[in-house]
Formats: structure tokens, sequence, C-alpha cells
């Protein structure tokens, strides 16, 4: 197969079963087109979404609305050609040393997990003290917080029981007293919404602090809008959707943040990883090829063993 001059072609190593199965990936560099030479053998990271860069919209920073984004695999893939403008490669000075071949998978967090809630807490510009109040109790609610940790914030989230039962007032009630036992501000929260559905979009609304930022994650592609296990719909479900959430955000004066992963972010957010030394073996767990489905069948019935992202690993060929 003939690459164009800016294209590679990835050895996936590692595919995340994350929000995105099958565009979250990691790999190693098996052909480069003549414009792309440097990457070849290199492992490197594939982000999530891959933009023109050159259109309106991404000149804009709207990198999902781009009109010709590369449209990426919706399962897992043992290998794809991507272009290669926007992966990022696992070398130094990025990572103090390559991975070791047999950690690679691991990586495939950073391409979606991890890259969607930073480029968000990066838009709402926090700051180490802010209160980030992570909304759902999946595996895409797990790396929020682990991220926004090492980002020094003080996260507060909730309990598999609470989060489903919870409203809003209550919620707001509980964060308020967590805040001032820490002696931290209210004012300037961000609230980081990670299931996706209508109703927890409504409730996250509905919980606006003055000037917070309330980002909403995209829906993930598998499930229709809820992510994993433990992801129980919050009650009062549609009718939330009013003007009264309208209102929350006015009387709050905030602002909501739509929120898809920026491929810019990636070299920064891997900085992150490596400075903070965010454990990316405690936030994944390798599955093998065979049992993609058994683990897409798990989610979807609220079975998964634990809150690590699943990394399809797949052999050095
Ligand atoms: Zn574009």
């Amino acid at each position: 197969m003939t690459l164009e001059p800016g294209e590679v072609a990835v050895s996936v190593r590692g595919s995340a079963l994350g929000a995105f199965p099958g565009a979250e990936c990691v790999g190693l560099v098996v052909d480069a087109g003549a414009a792309a030479l440097h990457l070849q053998g290199q492992a490197v990271i594939v982000p999530r979404i891959l933009p023109c860069g050159e259109c309106p919209s991404c000149r804009r920073g709207a990198v999902i609305a781009c009109p010709q984004r590369r449209a990426r695999p919706t399962v897992p893939q043992a290998y794809e050609v991507v272009p290669a403008r926007y992966v990022l490669p696992l070398v130094p000075p990025f990572v103090s040393q390559s991975p070791l071949s047999d950690s690679l998978w691991q990586y495939a967090a950073l391409a979606d997990g991890l890259l969607a809630p930073y480029t968000g807490l990066v838009r709402a510009g926090v700051a180490p003290g802010t209160v980030c109040v992570v909304l759902g109790v999946g595996t895409r609610a797990a790396l929020t917080s682990a991220l926004a940790e090492a980002l020094g914030l003080f996260v507060v989230q909730f309990q598999p029981d609470d989060y489903a039962r919870l409203d809003p007032d209550s919620a707001r009630r509980r964060v308020a007293e967590l805040a001032q036992a820490q002696g931290l501000p209210l004012a300037g929260a961000c609230i980081v919404e990670t299931v996706g559905s209508d109703a927890a979009r409504a409730r996250a609304i509905r919980m606006a602090e003055p000037a917070s930022s309330i980002l909403l994650l995209e829906r993930s592609q598998p499930l229709g809008g809820s992510l994993g296990q433990l992801v129980a719909e919050p009650q009062g479900g549609a009718q939330l959707v009013s003007v009264a959430v309208l209102d929350s955000l006015l009387s709050s004066q905030s602002q909501v943040l739509a929120v898809a992963p920026h491929p810019d972010l990636l070299t920064e957010l891997l900085s992150l990883c490596e400075r903070c030394r965010i454990d990316l073996s405690s936030l994944t767990r390798p599955v093998a090829v065979e049992e993609i489905e058994a683990v897409m069948e798990a989610r979807r019935c609220g079975l998964e063993p634990d809150l690590r992202l699943p990394v399809v690993q797949y052999p050095a060929r």
C-alpha cells in the first residue's frame, strides 16, 4: 500500500476500550510517507481526533467540527494508516526514556481517556486548589479524577449509590461542606460530567456554582451515552432539561464547555504524566484480542471487574 507523504502506518500495540473503542491507540510506526520518515520505527500515541489542522474550525480550536477530520475505526484494529501531523512519538524529550515494549499498550489511555478531560480542564483555566467535582462513577470518571489530582485540584467524587440518588441541591450541599472543610472557595469550581446522558448533563448544569465551568464530555460511542458499570442514571430524567437548567446557569454566571480532546494538548499531557508520575499501570488493564467481545458485553451489563481502562494488547508482529 502506498502512503501519502504525510501519512504513517501504525502497527497497533494497545487500543483502549474507552468511550471510543478503536480510536484510542498507541503503536509502532512501521511505514512512513516521504514527509514523515523521521517517525519510522518510533512508538507513537495516536490521539482520538485527527483534524486537518487548516480549516476555519481547526483554526478556532473546534477540532470536532473539522469537516476533513480523519474517519477512525469503531472497533479495535491491529493496523491503521493515519496522518503523521498529530501523532506523538514516545521519545525524549517528551518522555525521559522510551517506554519498554511490554508497557507501551498502557499509553493508549492518553489518546482520549486522559486527553478529553485534560482539554476541558485546560480550557476551564483551572489552578491548584480549584474545586473539581467529577460526576460519574465509571472508568472515564476514574481517569478524570486521577488527572485532576495530578493537576493539584481538590477532587470531589460521589460513591456509586450517592451518585445515582443525589439531587442537584443535596449534591451541591455535600460539595460545599467538603470544600469548606478545606477552606476552599466554591466560586470558580469546575464540574466535569463524564456520563454523557441527558439527565446526567442536566444535573451537572444544575450544580453550577458562581463563575463555575461545567465540562460536558461527549457521549461514548458503543453504549449510546452511558459509559460503563456503576453508571446509574440520576433520577429525574428528561424533565430536568428545562428552563430551570438555563436559570441555574444565569444565576451563577457559569459557562458550559463542550469538551473534545484536542490533539495539540497531547504533548503537555504526556509531560504532566511524566512529571507527576501518573501511574498508567494502575489506571489500565490489559485485555487479549479474543476478549474484546466479552469485555464490551460485561460493560453493557454493568459487570466490569474494576474501574481500570481496558486496553486491547496486540502482540509484536
Ligand atoms: Zn480542519
